[in-house]
């Protein structure tokens, strides 16, 4: 009889010698990037494979996906979810400047010298979901409202800064985290990283060209953000970034007054773009049938 396999042996079976990465947590099985990455292979006829691989969190464990991809030769690298997105860091030979800035990566490319790199691409998918869902948005034009300072907002507020917006007005639950967010992402050249009070929120959306709900409120089995719309210019953008409901309640309220409204949806297939470039060596887009797909796979 043949011994059962560990979940390495597993994926390099799968990969039946071909390139390979996959996506690494704990727990990983509903993770929604083997079909987003196998979309993209089959659609490009890349002899490629994307697996799952439960790996948990433990140090020493983390040690033995580094080595795992280190040796092997097909490895090309994986995407990181919780709850490993930090902790992996210190064992990678380069993080780029990227995700050094937002102190996370999601995304870990093998070199042609064989070291390891961590990248973050969740602001890159953030931006381009913006981008396609709303392209008549300029970061220049105005104030941007972001809600949250845990890991994704880092991502949020960075690629916003990056992308020029003249003010952005931060506000978080617990302020001292906004506070510190705001202080390591301050951009150098006189714009301003505002801080807000969460019981005043509503009272800075005034004038705002783009609201984005970077919290973990409204998400299946969490309570709905609560937040009076009225002061925000009906011209706005509203973006929440939660995706289990793709409706929120924010997002129906804000359609219902008018303003355009971008899901959380884009930004998760978006941010897999640059890691399926690095594996496969291919440009991908996210297409209209793909989106469809997994709104359906999420049960939207
Ligand atoms: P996180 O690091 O745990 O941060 C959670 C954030 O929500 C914090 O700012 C927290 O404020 C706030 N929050 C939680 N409960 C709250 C409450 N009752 N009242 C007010 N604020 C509350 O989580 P994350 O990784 O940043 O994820 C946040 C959300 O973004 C999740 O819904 C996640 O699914 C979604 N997300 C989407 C994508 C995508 O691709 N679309 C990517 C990443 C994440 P405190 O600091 O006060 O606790």
């Amino acid at each position: 009889m043949n011994a059962p396999r560990n979940p390495y042996q597993q994926l390099v079976a799968e990969a039946e010698g071909r390139p390979f990465a996959a996506i690494v947590g704990w727990p990983v099985e509903h993770s929604r990037s083997p079909a987003l990455h196998g979309y993209w292979l089959k659609q490009h006829h890349i002899d490629g494979h994307y697996g799952r691989l439960p790996v948990e969190p433990k140090r020493a464990a983390l040690e033995e996906l580094v080595a795992f991809l280190k040796r092997t030769p097909n490895a090309r690298g994986c995407n990181l979810t919780l709850p490993h997105k930090i902790e992996i860091m210190p064992l990678l030979d380069r993080i780029d400047p990227g995700a050094q800035r937002i102190g996370a990566v999601n995304t870990v490319v093998k070199q042609a010298d064989g070291a390891l790199e961590g990248r973050n691409t969740d602001g890159f998918g953030f931006l381009e979901a913006l981008r396609y869902n709303a392209p008549h948005w300029r970061a220049e034009a105005g104030p941007v409202v972001v809600l949250g300072a845990g890991g994704a907002a880092r991502a949020v507020v960075a690629s916003l800064v990056d992308a020029g917006v003249p003010e952005l007005r931060l506000v978080n639950r617990t302020r001292e985290t906004a506070v510190d967010l705001g202080v390591a992402l301050a951009p150098r050249d006189g714009r301003r990283i505002v801080i807000g009070s969460w019981d005043e929120r509503a009272g800075l959306l005034d004038g705002a060209t783009l609201l984005v709900n970077a919290t973990s409120l409204g998400m299946k089995g969490q309570p709905p953000l609560d937040i009076d719309l009225a002061g925000l210019p009906r011209s706005a953008i509203v973006y929440d970034i939660v995706y289990v409901p793709l409706e929120t309640a924010l997002l129906a309220e804000a359609r219902g007054r008018g303003n355009r409204c971008v899901d959380g949806l884009g930004m998760l297939l978006h941010q897999g773009r640059p890691g399926f470039e690095a594996w496969f060596g291919v440009k991908v887009e996210v297409s209209a049938e793909q989106r469809h797909v997994a709104a359906a796979d999420l049960g939207a």
